[in-house]
């Protein structure tokens, strides 16, 4: 939108300086020199702004810029980048509304999810990190428990990857480049962010404010465009690639990092089960089942898809989700009152339509939902919950991507437990009970990179907590010191305490060496206490590991 109070942001914001392209409003792009990538309003698929898209093979140099804003980077103390991420915290609390109103347009979710979902998100994580990554990042003794490795010090050091490649995808556009970024450069990295071309406004914004927050140049960059700039920036070798976004990309990421050696975090799609046991309090469950299904539209990786409801409370569970469901208010970012935006994309929408065609055809029941809603714009969908579901269907086999949630009846526990893991994805879940112990105990049995007890999905917003799946939902964590150890390469270091002793397994083999080695093993590992002192004191028993005679 020409002239549009987002557009004058991003041309006026002054400080691009660390980008690898540069943001357009329309009515500056008279000649269009490079391809060009669309931010677009998903409510009314409105063209807020262009972007010029980075050319593949300008990517070897950005990396090579990335490379020497690194090494100097990397030279700081960590306390010194510590108070660089503080600032940042400062500068994304300064620029909120600018941050919460991209966010809003170009993802087209309520501001209230921007807020805390995105927004909150990032200030928790650069607060945190300033202040707590001295003391995980600091060099860590490590004990040794064997006698003969008592005469050394060993600590753990963690130095950082080089040039981290963050492949990001748009339906948290803000928060999880936002997140990934701050870890990186705490830890030492220089960032390449590769946004989704979906989201391409939210991308610069993450980098400007890096920029704005005094960052030195070159230190994070933003690679804007499509796959093809994606798959460019993997083949032009970063250090490391982090990256989050569909299961199908992310084979041919891994793929690609493989044929290089270049380690992956990859974060990938989610088919997340919430179990209902009989004793839960189903007002709480139906309203967390209600927003965990239908939030961002249903548009996250963690949120609920597949319900398994324990038999004797499935018919008053059901009800209260199909109430709460009506309830609901649709609608644009605009609609401060709106609860649940657009989808992204049509063709998304197309995506979801098929798997609920899919679904009625072999036999289940939409009890509310499922319909466009053309007349309040071109991406909506009615919040859907739908019953009588089997795992045949591609609804419970697929990831669902929009704003459905299926509920199926078990008969007990283990039914749902059993269910649950029936699926290749493994990202989180969520067990609803009064019993906190037997909640986790099904926690225990279920295959997930998470689980919560009486709460859905909010875990992501805990510091602590780690993030990430096992199976088609990818493998390597984010969020926690978990993920901050993703973004070091750890160097063992070691000192001798006695450097004027040469090494008892050294040169000057014998057959007493030899014969006081087998000793030396009885002394450490033979079954009784008696035997392993014999080995140590008869002739030519184990001290003559110790006391060697001949040496080089
Ligand atoms: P996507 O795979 O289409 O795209 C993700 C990113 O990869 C985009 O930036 C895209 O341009 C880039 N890309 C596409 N092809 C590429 C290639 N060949 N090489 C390198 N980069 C390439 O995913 P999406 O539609 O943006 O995101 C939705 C998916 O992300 C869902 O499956 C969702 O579950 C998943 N997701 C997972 C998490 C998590 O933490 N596990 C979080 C959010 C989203």
């Amino acid at each position: 939108m020409a002239g549009s109070a987002e557009s004058r942001d991003w041309r006026e914001s002054g400080r691009i300086v660390n980008m690898a392209v540069r943001p357009h409003s329309l009515e500056s792009l008279s000649t269009p020199a490079k391809a060009q990538i669309e931010s677009v309003d998903p409510a009314t698929n409105e063209v807020l702004a262009r972007f010029e898209s980075t050319s593949p093979e300008e990517l070897p140099a950005i990396l090579a810029h990335g490379r020497q804003a690194q090494r100097a980077w990397a030279a700081l103390s960590l306390r010194e980048r510590c108070t660089y991420v503080a600032r940042l915290r400062d500068a994304i609390f300064e620029n909120r509304e600018e941050v919460i109103r991209t966010i809003t347009r170009e993802a087209g979710k309520p501001r209230t999810e921007a807020i805390f979902a995105e927004l909150l998100l990032a200030l928790d994580t650069a607060d945190f990190l300033s202040r707590r990554a001295p003391k995980w990042l600091r060099p860590e003794r490590v004990p040794h428990h064997n006698l003969a490795m008592k005469t050394k010090v060993g600590w753990l050091e963690y130095e950082p990857h080089g040039v981290v490649a963050i492949i990001a995808p748009w339906n948290y556009p803000f928060s999880i480049p936002m997140t990934e970024m701050i870890a990186a450069v705490v830890a030492g990295n220089a960032v390449v962010l590769k946004p989704s071309e979906l989201s391409p406004a939210c991308g610069w914004l993450a980098g400007d404010l890096f920029a704005r927050a005094g960052f030195p140049a070159g230190l994070v960059q933003v690679a804007q465009g499509a796959g093809d700039v994606g798959a460019a920036l993997v083949e032009a070798a970063p250090d490391k690639v982090f990256f989050t976004g569909s299961v199908s990309t992310g084979e041919r990421i891994a793929e690609a990092c493989a044929r290089k050696l270049i380690p992956s975090v990859l974060e990938l799609g989610g088919k997340d089960a919430m179990i209902v046991l009989a004793d839960a309090d189903l007002e709480m469950a139906s309203s967390a089942a209600v927003w965990g299904g239908f939030m961002n539209c249903g548009q996250t990786c963690i949120s609920i898809e597949r319900i398994y409801v324990e038999q004797s409370i499935a018919k008053r569970f059901t009800e209260l989700c199909v109430e709460k469901t009506k309830k609901l208010r649709v609608g644009p970012s605009t609609d401060p009152d709106a609860e649940m935006g657009p989808m992204i994309r049509e063709r998304q929408l197309d995506k979801v339509e098929e798997q609920i065609r899919d679904a009625v055809e072999r036999g289940a029941k939409v009890l509310v939902g499922g319909k466009r809603r053309p007349e309040l714009g071109p991406n909506f969908l009615e919040p859907t919950v739908i019953a009588n579901v089997h795992v045949a269907m591609r609804l419970m086999r697929e990831e669902t991507f929009g704003p459905v949630i299926a509920i199926d009846i078990v008969e007990a526990a283990p039914q749902a437990i059993e269910r649950a893991n029936n699926s290749p994805f493994a990202l989180s879940a969520s067990v609803w009970t009064a019993n906190a112990a037997r909640g986790r105990q099904v926690a225990s049995r279920l295959r997930a990179g998470s689980v919560m007890i009486n709460d859905v999905a909010s875990y992501y917003g805990i510091c602590e907590a780690p993030h990430g799946g096992r199976g088609a939902s990818g493998w390597g964590r984010t969020h926690s010191r978990l993920g901050l150890l993703e973004m070091v390469q750890v160097k063992y270091v070691d000192v001798d305490r006695l450097p004027r002793i040469a090494k008892s397994w050294w040169y000057g083999y014998t057959r007493d060496l030899a014969q006081a080695a087998e000793q030396w093993v009885e002394f450490l590992f033979a079954p009784r206490r008696a035997r392993r002192w014999a080995a140590m004191v008869r002739k030519g028993g184990a001290r003559g590991v110790i006391f060697r005679g001949d040496r080089i």
